[in-house]
């Protein structure tokens, strides 16, 4: 089955063709500046790339022009957009709703909705990707697979915050985490590459990107991590600031005088990587900048590292041993150097990383880099192929 995959932002549109069966990815591409000046559509398909820089309003025209370029006679991946068999649309937040990815109903709809206060920025894009696709290819099948669901099995006692209860009962506050596709996914590769079942292991998935977070998964099952309510939580990240003392964005409002839209802007887009070096939020730039001596890179890659490696130990406790550390996402599948310091010290625990193969695995490269009790592993995600292959198992069983 060939499955469109479509990951909508606000402005964006970001899209894949993927034949699952044989896990081959036909065409991908992404339309950008969506209702703004200067849109476009980058596109790859069969014959290479193309560029179409035109006017895009609204997602409706953006699905349209996608299917346009999918279907064309040079660089399509289809004759005919009937040819796709289902969509796959990536969502961010399924709330407690949503524990696994299910076909897309008017209810699912209407609860992807009622999660618009959780995730005001991405459900309603999410939904305007939905919204569109079924305009623009009417009757056919399409899947939302949640960046929540995965984690829908931690326990209270991880998910809660120590805040008053009615709060939870009456506004759902509490931990969602995120990035669950990539954290179900490299723990499932992990544990193949390793030839164990899953449900035999523990284990800590690390998904270092522009955004991070990092998962105990044991048996399979997400049992914490690190991203809370919204994204901001956990680990320090490209420009967001990742844990804080909570007195410190109200202490930042009183003496500073900023208003809490200021307060939000600065810890979700000026902090973190960006905020500590005054670089850059790219750890290609800060690791470049370190090797000049640069102090302040240096800081904030020691202080990155040191955030994973105490996320490691703790988690490692929270599911009493630790089988096997994954690292993924750009940072966690370029960056050996993020790598060795986040594991540095921790042979206590049975993590000892082979310098000679975290060297080597860099660029795509998957397997284990490790040679302590522990395994160490690096696994490049793949999020579209699990919305693909869970779209089609979903449309194939009706
Ligand atoms: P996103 O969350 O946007 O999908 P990615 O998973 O692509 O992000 O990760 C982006 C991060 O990966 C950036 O901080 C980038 O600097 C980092 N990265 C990519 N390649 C390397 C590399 N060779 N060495 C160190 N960091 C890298």
């Amino acid at each position: 089955m060939k499955v469109l995959v479509l990951n909508s932002g606000s402005s964006s549109v970001k899209y894949q063709v993927i034949e699952v069966e044989g896990e081959k990815v036909l065409a991908k591409g992404l339309v950008e500046r969506i209702g703004l000046e200067g849109s476009r559509l980058k596109h790859r398909g069969a014959q290479g790339e193309i560029v179409v820089e035109e006017e895009i309003k609204n997602h409706s025209e953006a699905i349209e022009l996608i299917l346009k370029y999918l279907s064309h006679p040079e660089y399509g991946a289809v004759k005919e957009p009937d040819e796709i068999g289902a969509v796959g649309h990536r969502v961010v937040h399924g709330g407690e709703k949503f524990s696994g990815s299910v076909l897309i109903t008017d209810e699912v709809i209407q609860s992807i909705r009622e999660c618009i206060p959780l995730a005001p920025l991405h459900n309603p894009a999410n939904l305007a990707g939905i919204l569109a696709a079924q305009e623009k290819l009417p009757g056919k099948p399409m899947v939302a697979v949640f960046d929540t669901a995965f984690h829908q099995t931690m326990p209270p006692h991880s998910y809660m915050y120590a805040i008053p209860y009615h709060i939870y009962q009456e506004r759902r506050v509490r931990r969602y985490g995120f990035h669950g596709t990539s954290h179900r996914y490299v723990s499932a590769r992990a544990a193949s590459i390793l030839g164990r079942p899953l449900q035999e292991l523990k284990m800590i998935t690390a998904h270092l990107g522009n955004g991070a977070s990092m998962c105990a998964v044991k048996e399979g099952k997400s049992v914490d991590t690190t991203m809370g309510y919204t994204p901001l939580e956990g680990l320090y990240m490209g420009t967001r600031c990742g844990d804080l003392d909570p007195a410190v964005p109200l202490a930042l409002q009183n003496q500073l005088r900023l208003t809490p839209q200021e307060v939000d802007h600065l810890l979700n887009k000026k902090s973190g990587m960006l905020g500590v070096s005054g670089i850059s939020s790219d750890m290609r730039d800060l690791e470049e900048a370190a090797e000049k001596g640069n102090p302040r890179a240096e800081l904030a890659l020691r202080m990155y590292a040191y955030k994973v490696k105490k996320y490691i130990g703790a988690y490692a406790a929270a599911m009493g041993g630790l089988d096997a550390l994954v690292f993924t996402a750009g940072i966690g599948e370029n960056s050996p150097l993020i790598r060795e310091w986040s594991c540095e010290g921790l042979e206590f625990l049975g993590i000892e990383i082979d310098d000679e193969l975290n060297r080597a695995t860099i660029r795509g490269k998957e397997g284990i880099i490790s040679k302590g009790k522990v395994k160490v592993l690096v696994v490049p995600t793949n999020e579209e192929l699990v919305i693909a292959r869970d779209t089609m198992e979903i449309v194939s069983r009706l």
